[in-house]
């Protein structure tokens, strides 16, 4: 027979292992597919557009990314790597703004597909002009939860992207065609000057995606 503060004590504890049952099986899905549209060596429409697909159905559902890759700064944006594929030909990134956090303009040198997990984000392409120097790409549009959007050199690789919200944060799922990462691209001045950068990842370890005994877990 439990006592009564055991009685309590066991329930706390199921409450908190129901708190952090969280679907990673969905991410290492999403991997998988994601793995085997790349295998196919898709053209980049038909890969943005399959893996858009995908990636609609990874943002359709927010149940599967741990709390720690969903944690805002107080000074900049967050970006997490969820996943490097072996063998760096894509990787998974989650985006994390605190309210009013913005990008400087910036490339990607690569294709890459944004889906809007929690909050909104605002998005603004730019052009060069024959003179050098950047412009507004039409109005910024918003990208709310479950849209995806993309970018690639090919169909305009250069944006700022901001929070739309100034009182919470907004999280957004990334795949670009590269380690990310450690790809050496550039943010810009209106003026069309431009600065190298190589972004790197703001955690220093990722999900365990691939303990499937755990993973079954609230599936
Ligand atoms: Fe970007």
């Amino acid at each position: 027979m439990l006592c009564e503060e055991q009685k309590m004590s066991k329930a706390v504890e199921t409450i908190a292992v129901a708190r952090e049952t969280v679907r990673l099986d969905r991410l290492r899905d999403f991997v998988l597919a994601f793995g085997r549209l790349v295998d196919r060596q898709p053209t980049e429409s038909e890969l943005l557009k399959e893996g858009a697909a995908l990636l609609q159905e990874l943002v359709a559902t927010d149940d599967w990314l741990p709390a720690k890759y969903a944690e805002p700064a107080p000074d900049r944006y967050r970006q997490y790597l969820l996943h490097e594929d072996g063998a760096e030909r894509f990787s998974v990134v989650s985006f994390v703004w605190g309210p009013r956090q913005t990008t400087p303009i910036h490339d990607h040198t690569t294709w890459g597909l944004i889906g809007m997990l929690r909050g909104a984000e605002l998005e603004q392409h730019y052009v060069r002009r024959p003179d050098g120097t950047l412009t507004e790409d039409g109005e910024p549009h918003r990208v709310s939860v479950g849209a995806i959007d993309a970018v690639s050199p090919k169909i305009g690789d250069l944006h700022r992207v901001s929070n739309a919200y100034d009182d919470r944060t907004s999280i957004s799922i990334h795949v670009y065609g590269g380690n990310i990462g450690g790809i050496e691209r550039s943010v810009y001045e209106r003026d069309g000057t431009s600065k190298r950068f190589i972004s790197g990842y703001s955690n220093e370890d990722i999900p365990n995606i691939w303990d499937r005994s755990k993973l079954s877990v609230g599936a």
